[in-house]
């Protein structure tokens, strides 16, 4: 405990600047750890460790080992997160390459077994397979089907959308909407109109101003609103004023 001196010359010996000496704790009957404050670039509020050690029967001590380590309220890097949970949506560029985990709950085995069968039948059953959407080696899973579903529900072709509690008529009456396959068929589509949200995927729910059922405008009124007749509104003139309301505002 009182080899301070032993233990900052160690450091200084590998050519850092010790501070001062902050504290030394008892790391056993024959081991102590020194702490001096570190004056190292980029390192605020790190302290040098310097464990000093000795043997039974013997004044000597030797130095075990020189660390650096964070202090009370020192800048840390911030906690490793693995890259595979810091992609986000809209990261993949071209050229990328971004493999799904081998245990990722989107996904499902969907291999077919056709090993057994006359070459011919072979390709005739793998034909049909891909006609009907199976000869891949992984489908979608219930869950992933599920998370995608939830997804564009709430986004922003989904019915709670600015877009589609403002429209009159829904997607699913649209002549531009083209339902998908599969177990989604009944919920999804894509829209087709190039002047609407052509190419994604909306909500039957969804809906737009640039429906099929829209009629043009026949100059009589916008197509959005009502009719106003200003005829059935009595006028109702407001007061002027006064100086004294003026200085009561104030
Ligand atoms: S045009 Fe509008 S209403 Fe029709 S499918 Fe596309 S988004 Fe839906």
């Amino acid at each position: 405990m009182e080899a301070v001196d032993f233990a900052r010359e160690a450091l200084v010996a590998d050519g850092e600047r010790p501070g001062a000496h902050l504290g030394a704790t008892a790391e056993g009957p024959y081991a102590a750890a020194h702490y001096f404050a570190a004056e190292v670039p980029g390192y605020r509020g790190w302290q040098w460790c310097v464990v000093v050690a000795g043997t039974p029967e013997s004044s000597e001590v030797t130095i075990s080992e020189t660390v650096l380590l964070p202090g009370d309220g020192a800048l840390l890097a911030p906690q490793w997160v693995p890259w595979n949970r810091r992609v986000e949506a809209g990261d993949l560029g071209p050229g990328d390459l971004l493999a799904a985990p081998a245990d990722d709950p989107r996904l499902v085995p969907a291999q077919i077994d056709t090993l057994d069968v006359d070459p011919v039948d072979r390709d005739q059953v793998g034909q049909v397979a891909a006609e009907i959407g199976l000869g891949r080696s992984r489908l979608l899973s219930f869950d992933g089907r599920a998370d995608a579903a939830q997804r564009w529900y709430d986004g922003d072709h989904g019915p709670s959308s600015t877009m589609a509690r403002q429209a009159k008529h829904a997607c699913g009456t649209c002549g531009f909407y083209l339902p998908i396959a599969g177990a989604l068929h009944g919920a999804f589509g894509v829209c087709a109109n190039e002047y609407a949200v052509d190419g994604r995927v909306v909500s039957v729910e969804f809906g737009c101003g640039a429906h099929s059922d829209v009629r043009e405008a026949t100059g009589a009124g916008s197509p959005a609103y009502d009719a106003y007749d200003d005829g059935a509104v009595e006028v109702v003139p407001h007061p002027e004023p006064t100086p004294a309301d003026a200085s009561s505002a104030d």
